[in-house]
């Protein structure tokens, strides 16, 4: 039988628990509630999930001292965290994600906008545990090291560029439409522009140089491909 992903739900309001698990449930997921961060975290000790939910709000440490200490620590460091909030603002949202949450969704919201969300931090996470190297012409990935190199020289990536290289290197010399990318790299286009992509392809070739950056090509009106050239 196939294994259902685990989802750990830090939540001590038990409606919303509930609601969530309930929702988990009957999309093929095997949720585990835990209602403060001591329980929280002897689940967590007890069976690693696939993706955590993690209210900011709780009684004794907060999530944001969770979300810190997982990212810390080997065994957690690479679980997704999906932060749930009433806060919405600006600094809120980056002092989650700075804490290393991978997403960031805000109370009210409906099951399905959190269903595809914990889908996509599931896909953006697939990519990255095929570690190994990845080459096209002289560039380099090693997907376990997170290093790139062109010509035996590092360079420095972005998260999400070193995610758009892989993407490229693992399918090179193809066309590829900035919808697909977003699906591809982000995981989920419904909450992204088109247009992100334009800006993480521009990074992407400035990162890689004068030279390796022409490796990236704008195929007009249908997308990029990487090249060897
Ligand atoms: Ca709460």
């Amino acid at each position: 039988m196939r294994r259902l992903p685990g989802v750990l739900i830090v939540e001590d309001e038990p409606a919303i628990a509930e609601l969530i698990s309930v929702n988990l449930k009957h999309s093929g997921f095997r949720p585990i509630w835990a209602m403060d961060s001591a329980t929280a975290q002897a689940e967590l000790d007890a069976v690693l999930p696939d993706v955590i939910l993690l209210d900011w709000m709780l009684p004794g440490e907060s999530g944001l001292t969770l979300a810190k200490r997982w990212r810390a620590h080997p065994r957690s460091k690479d679980v997704p965290i999906i932060m749930l909030t009433a806060r919405n603002d600006e600094v809120d949202r980056v002092a989650g994600l700075d804490a290393g949450a991978d997403d960031y969704i805000a109370k009210p919201f409906s099951t399905k906008e959190l269903l595809a969300r914990i889908r996509a931090v599931l896909r953006r996470r697939a990519p990255e545990q095929d570690a190994g190297v990845v080459t096209l012409g002289e560039l380099s990935l090693d997907a376990s090291t997170y290093r790139v190199t062109f010509k035996d020289q590092a360079l420095k990536l972005g998260p999400t560029e070193f995610k758009l290289l892989h993407y490229l290197m693992t399918y090179p010399e193809r066309v590829h439409g900035r919808s697909q990318l977003l699906d591809r790299v982000w995981g989920d286009h419904v909450f992204i522009e088109e247009r992100t992509v334009d800006v993480h392809v521009k990074r992407l070739r400035e990162a890689l140089g004068a030279q390796a950056g022409l490796m990236v090509e704008t195929v007009r009106g249908a997308g990029y491909r990487l090249t060897a050239g």
